[in-house]
């Protein structure tokens, strides 16, 4: 199965992407966590994305999508893949069905992930990172006093692009370049919507009934 998840920021994509991606077992695909993991190694790529990405400004097209496609040559991927985050732009959506057409493959299913611009605003506001594990807490819903991670202990951070002004900045770039793929996608009947208003395992649910439904259709 050849998935996305689509969604503005603080939607929930990444954490309900790795858990479809542990259930199903196809690999999970973050353009975010790609160039995080680059920008904390130091590569050349993490400098030039770290730019783009401390103002909340996407990364341009074709360092994101000649990234992608690499990810996407990888072995591991023939049996699958989760994308979170990728496409973003109308742009890297066209390139993505380019190659997947010379390689012999197509998108599934494509997730959009929905919530009110309040919700998104006040989750990623309490997102906090573990700089152990890498789990993604929201210090709200999980309770959190102590700024410690429940799972390893380890602290748990503010994502810098989660202060204010950059959450600003990224929604702008979410409204005016990746909300026009939500029609690219109904288009081509592949979008598949799911309210992430209510807690996040009911969210989970209702993707896997959404997944399951249509999957019965086809
Ligand atoms: P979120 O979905 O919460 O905004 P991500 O981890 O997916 O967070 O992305 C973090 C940042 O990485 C984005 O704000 C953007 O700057 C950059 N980025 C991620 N994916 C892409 C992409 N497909 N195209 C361009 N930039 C991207
Ligand atoms: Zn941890």
């Amino acid at each position: 199965m050849n998935l996305i998840f689509l969604g503005a920021p603080g939607a929930g994509k990444g954490t309900a992407s790795k858990k479809l991606s542990e259930i199903i077992g196809i690999p999970h695909i973050s353009t975010g966590d790609i160039f995080r993991a680059n920008i904390s190694g130091g590569t050349e790529l993490g400098r030039l994305a770290e730019q783009y990405i401390s103002k909340g400004h996407l990364v341009p097209d074709d360092v994101t999508i000649g990234m992608v496609k690499a990810r996407l040559s990888e072995p591991d991927c023939s049996k699958g893949f989760i994308l979170d985050g990728f496409p973003r732009t109308l742009n890297q959506a066209e390139a993505l069905d380019s190659f997947l057409t010379e390689t012999g493959r197509k998108i599934d299913r494509v997730i959009d992930i929905v919530l009110s611009e309040s919700t998104l605003v006040d989750r990623l506001a309490y997102r906090r990172v573990c700089i152990g594990c890498k789990l993604s807490y929201n210090l709200k819903s999980h309770n959190i006093t102590d700024n410690l991670c429940p799972v390893c202990g380890s602290s748990l951070m503010m994502r810098d692009d989660d202060k204010p002004e950059v959450i600003a900045a990224r929604l702008v770039a979410y409204h005016k370049d990746t909300e026009p793929l939500i029609d690219y996608y109904v288009r081509t009947r592949k979008l598949v919507r799911v309210n992430s208003e209510e807690k996040i395992a009911d969210t989970f649910a209702n993707i896997l009934a959404a997944l399951e439904i249509k999957g019965m259709k086809q």
